[in-house]
């Protein structure tokens, strides 16, 4: 079962990747984890990532698809992988289908004001990591004592600016999953696990 699984920044997609990996059993592959990995172990396209990263530049596309290429052909994604964070753009999603099959590109579909509003009452406790969501009830210390704080990535101007950079692609890449015919929209629930339901219903059906 090889899944793409995009979205907007906050819609969750992580959460689903989790609940996927635990019932059926195949990893996620995240492009951030990839390109770490790599960096850490000194390899030859990890270096050469990491002089881009260094500097603050964008990854090359060719470099970006020789990663996740390298990692796909790997024994632990023979029965299937969830991409995720990955393709960013309609050439990555083009590339991607020329070497590898994907069954099924599930959109997770989340309101931005909901993003916006989510992170804008999200702490998290800086020694434990327990996340709190502050809408309802507003707290300011964690069940272990400690002050909560906001993240950087929670900050408004930081949201917007990842909503921003994700809106300029994301409109060629899921026109282009529907032209494919392995585009599955589902909606974003109150819980990960509300939304898994739809999740499960598509990956039940293939
Ligand atoms: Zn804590």
């Amino acid at each position: 079962m090889n899944i793409v699984l995009f979205g907007a920044p906050g819609c969750g997609k992580g959460s689903q990747a989790k609940l996927i990996t635990a019932k059926y059993g195949i990893p996620q592959i995240s492009t951030g984890d990839i390109l770490r990995s790599e960096i850490s172990k000194n390899t030859e396209l990890g270096n050469i990532a990491g002089k881009y990263i260094n500097n603050g530049l964008l990854l090359p596309d060719d470099l970006v698809i020789e990663l996740v290429k390298k990692t796909l052909q790997q024994p632990n994604c023979q029965n299937g992988f969830i991409l995720d964070g990955f393709p960013r753009t309609l050439n990555q999603a083009q590339r991607l289908l020329e070497f590898i099959n994907i069954d099924v590109a599930i959109l997770i579909d989340v309101n931005i004001n909901e993003v916006e509003r989510r992170a804008l009452y999200r702490r998290i406790c800086p020694v434990c990591g327990k996340i709190y969501n502050i809408s309802n009830k507003y707290i300011e210390i964690c069940e272990c004592g400690n002050k909560l704080i906001q993240r950087e990535d929670d900050k408004l101007e930081v949201v917007r600016h990842r909503i921003e950079k994700y809106l300029a692609n994301s409109e060629d890449i899921i026109e282009f999953f529907k032209e494919r015919k392995i585009l599955a929209t589902v909606l974003s629930g109150e819980t990960p696990e509300e939304t898994f339901v739809s999740v499960d219903k598509i990956l039940s059906e293939l």
